[in-house]
């Protein structure tokens, strides 16, 4: 079926438009055919206007043969750096305002095994939409000068977008990439769609048949990273836990209980870092996994997903402050304080921060993040080693008392 949508095309903004006619009009010179596909295509559909978000934006273009000459023509003629991919037909171009343009040749693809690696063949536009995830993102606009802005929708993606409706291509399509579960869920919540009964049905059975045992920690982590850009990644992750998805990806993973409120606390926790540490390098996702995994759980996810070593660090010591913070009495002196919480990294202490029960040892732990952290040392090793001290346990010590003694009178 081909559709033609009018007026698809008048609604494309116009550093958006140049970049569209300009690889139109070289592929019409090549004699090709180019689309623009996916995303870009979904969006314009959906709300008539392209989501470019501050000027950032991924854009997928499939050339019917050979995409990397086009690619070149176009890194070419704006200037820009190219990354080719010979063996794949694919090359990358990033432009100047930071349009991130990806070229594919046209390709069906198949998979022997569930989560393995596809075989790519080149192929037509037509097998192209047909291996992609979900009809929605199968749905492709002629750039060509000729037919500019016609829509091609082979699967029923313009019905499934009215409609409001996730639905895959095929029946092996969550076996052959399980990492589409975790798609299917992102789209759903991000558009507030709903999810075909039919592919609840292959996905529930995906997930019994443990096909998500065949894909990597690393495709898994990208897929959370994914959904934590998102605005409703709490939605999503409530989601996941109706198809039972955590515990299909380690056993015993669920939702903390307040998960709702934990969530909520972590993105407050967020917005304070900003405000109140603008020059720390915080890792926000640290602190969105800190809201997804206890004491119980770090351990088996950090191993699963392959977190590296900085963030399995960093995880592990939210469960040890926990432990540490019950050594602080309320009265606690100051240098008590940040002797304590000085080994600690910020992300761990700023969660904490947000999602501690007691309200005293909140204020003691904001008390170090925000003033006794920054206390200069009046007395530096320097300055003791030209008074001739030794350098050695004593030297520390004498260091540690000066430095406590300042922390202290900050109290007063
Ligand atoms: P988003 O708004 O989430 O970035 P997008 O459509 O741009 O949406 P990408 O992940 O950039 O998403 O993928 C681009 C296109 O590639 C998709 O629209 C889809 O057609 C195809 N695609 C991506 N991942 C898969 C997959 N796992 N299986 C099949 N097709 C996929």
């Amino acid at each position: 079926m081909v559709s033609i949508v009018k007026n698809i095309a008048l609604n494309i903004p116009d550093r958006l438009l140049t970049y569209l006619r300009q690889i139109g009009s070289v592929s019409n010179q090549r004699s090709v055919k180019a689309y623009t596909v996916g995303g870009v295509v979904r969006d314009l559909i959906l709300s008539n206007e392209c989501q470019i978000k501050d000027g950032t934006l991924d854009l997928d273009i499939v050339i019917e043969n050979n995409a990397i000459g086009v690619a070149q023509k176009i890194a070419d003629d704006f200037t820009t750096s190219i990354n080719i991919h010979k063996q794949f037909g694919t090359a990358k171009i990033i432009t100047k305002e930071d349009f991130r343009i990806d070229f594919v040749t046209a390709r069906s693809e198949t998979y022997q095994t569930s989560g393995a690696l596809p075989s790519v063949t080149f192929n037509s536009i037509k097998e192209d939409l047909y291996r992609r995830d979900f009809s929605i993102n199968a749905i492709a606009m002629s750039i060509l000068p000729t037919d500019f802005g016609n829509l091609l929708d082979y699967t029923g993606g313009l019905i499934d977008l009215k409609n409001a409706s996730v639905r895959t291509l095929h029946n092996q399509s969550y076996r052959d990439d399980p990492t589409r579960i975790f798609r299917a869920i992102r789209y759903e919540q991000r558009y507030n769609f709903r999810i075909s009964q039919t592919d609840q049905g292959l996905i529930q059975n995906s997930i019994n048949q443990n096909h998500l045992d065949n894909i990597s920690g690393q495709r898994i982590r990208k897929e959370f990273n994914r959904i934590f850009s998102e605005e409703f990644a709490q939605k999503s992750f409530h989601r996941m836990e109706d198809f039972v998805l955590f515990s299909a990806i380690v056993p015993c993973w669920n939702l903390p209980q307040d998960f709702s409120q934990i969530w909520k606390n972590t993105l407050q926790a967020i917005d304070w870092s900003k405000q109140y540490l603008p020059n720390e390098q915080i890792d926000q996702n640290t602190m969105l996994w800190m809201a997804l995994l206890d004491k119980k759980t770090t351990k088996t996810v950090s191993h699963r997903l392959k977190f590296e070593k900085r963030l399995q660090e960093k995880l592990n010591a939210k469960s040890r402050l926990i432990t540490d913070l019950k050594k602080l009495s309320y009265s606690a002196k100051p240098s008590h304080v940040y002797q304590l919480l000085n080994s600690y990294p910020l992300e761990t202490l700023i969660f904490s921060f947000w999602n501690h029960e007691h309200h005293w040892q909140k204020e003691q732990i904001r008390n170090y993040l925000l003033t006794l952290r920054h206390v200069q040392p009046k007395i530096t090793g320097k300055d003791l080693l030209k008074q001739g001290h030794i350098p050695g346990p004593e030297m520390a010590d004498t260091l540690w008392n000066s430095l406590a003694r300042q922390l202290d009178e900050l109290k007063r």
